[in-house]
């Protein structure tokens, strides 16, 4: 790393002790923007780093809510608003027992950089809870979106700060909060949150964008070897909404998706997943994986084990960060892999991308191929604006063509900083350029 940067990393560390992960976000980012230092000396002058890694604000509340035997329950609520250079704070709202303030940080500190990526006038910020809304019922899963709604309600806004979904967080979570939200005060404003039903101020292509988009970014990265999905053989991790879009758009391009996993283990289907049933078991039914290899004849269940034993020319991880580790890496590596699409945030570890890069592999990062679902969730907001809902059609179409230009944009950078099909170092310095030059522009805040 560049000596300069070092100085302002340690800095970053020390400040903010025990956040491992945004640690680590923070670590990869700065690994990227020495060559950008030299050219652009006036970014050290004003301090854009130290400032960029300092939130705007950080916001940490009781969640206290009843579950359905009567008891009290308390939980901690976050939302960092991280950076709006760019536009309102925008990121989704994670429920996960795993949520800190280390996690929420470093969700927010890359959503800073994916959120400038895509063009759209959106700045950074992520949010959620320890709440783990596994096993508890609909009625105790609204209550708590009531109890942390009672407090977010104040902070954000159409024009302050956007939530939207992330693990944990779906349809019918931003269902409750948008209902809360309304109550209290008593305004219809639909962009003050995103991922909403159809009916209700959501967008078409919403739930699918960020599955379809990190295939989209990695079929465009495929492009350039001259190759694409048609007959890769592909195994996701997650069975979630991003890997089951992933999945879908995945073999709509001629793939053969084999493989995803849940917490619990992973399946084999050597037919190519079953995209239908997959949905009515994890989306329907709310169920395990180990329901859907009932159901179909010829499939393998490896309870616990690593989903990346399974040999495939194209990994997409879509489930959690640091999922897929150096030795993981590695033996992919050994199995035949060309591509890694990551549609989850910060899935690889360091070691790993280390691995994917020393081989050759095409690597997208997810802060650059993951960010359909916020684009779109920014396409969500403009037909809110707008009192407007546009077809499917032409919504997919307005995602492709992004997540096309988020593509251009990282090869672009990468060939401008002497280190072509670096997606990272792309990634990374063109999220960043942008969000720097318009920090500079607006002074000393
Ligand atoms: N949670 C998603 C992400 O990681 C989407 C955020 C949004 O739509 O605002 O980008």
């Amino acid at each position: 790393m560049d000596a300069r940067l070092e100085a302002v990393r340690d800095t970053v560390l020390a400040r903010n002790p025990g956040e491992a992960e945004f640690h680590q976000a923070v670590v990869e980012v700065f690994e990227s923007l020495g060559p950008v230092h030299d050219r652009h000396p006036e970014f050290l002058e004003a301090a854009i780093l130290e400032r960029l890694c300092e939130p705007e604000r950080q916001i940490i509340f009781r969640v206290p809510w009843t579950d359905d035997s009567g008891r009290v329950q308390i939980n901690r609520g976050f939302r960092v608003e991280f950076n709006s250079a760019l536009g309102p704070y925008k990121g989704g709202l994670r429920f996960h027992p795993s949520v800190y303030l280390g996690i929420v940080k470093f969700l927010g500190f890359e959503q800073i950089f994916k959120n400038a990526l895509t063009g759209m006038p959106i700045g950074g910020g992520k949010g959620g809870s320890d709440f783990d809304p596994r096993g508890r019922s609909d009625a105790e899963v609204m209550r708590f979106c009531q109890s942390f709604m009672t407090e977010l309600y104040r902070h954000i806004g159409e024009y302050t700060d956007v939530p939207a979904g992330d693990i944990g967080v779906g349809g019918r979570e931003i269902g409750y909060l948008f209902g809360q939200y309304k109550r209290i005060t008593n305004r219809y404003e639909s962009g003050v949150l995103t991922g909403k039903g159809i009916s209700w101020g959501g967008s078409l292509v919403r739930p699918e964008a960020t599955g379809f988009g990190t295939v989209i970014f990695t079929e465009e990265m495929l492009k350039t070897r001259g190759s694409s999905f048609d007959g890769q053989r592909v195994v996701v991790s997650g069975s979630g909404n991003v890997a089951i879009n992933a999945i879908a758009k995945a073999q709509a391009l001629g793939a053969n998706v084999v493989a995803c996993s849940d917490s619990s283990g992973y399946i084999v289907d050597e037919a190519g997943i079953d995209v239908g049933l997959l949905r009515q078991v994890k989306e329907v039914e709310r169920g395990r994986l180990k329901d859907y290899v009932l159901r179909r004849s010829g499939v393998a269940y490896v309870e616990a084990g690593s989903v990346w034993d399974v040999d495939a020319t194209v990994a997409l991880p879509c489930a959690t960060q640091n999922e897929l580790d150096g030795g993981a890496a590695a033996r992919l590596v050994r199995n035949g892999l060309v591509a890694v699409g990551e549609g989850a945030n910060m899935p690889s570890t360091r070691d790993a991308v280390a691995v994917f890069q020393e081989a050759g592999v095409l690597f997208g990062p997810g802060k650059a191929a993951n960010a359909g679902g916020v684009a779109t969730s920014a396409l969500e907001m403009q037909q809110n604006a707008s009192r407007d809902s546009w077809s499917f059609e032409h919504t997919e179409q307005r995602l492709t063509d992004i997540m096309v230009g988020i593509h251009h944009r990282c090869a672009a950078t990468a060939d401008e900083y002497g280190d072509p099909g670096n997606y990272v170092l792309g990634a990374n310095i063109g999220g960043f350029v942008k969000v720097a030059d318009a920090m500079l522009a607006q002074g000393l805040i």
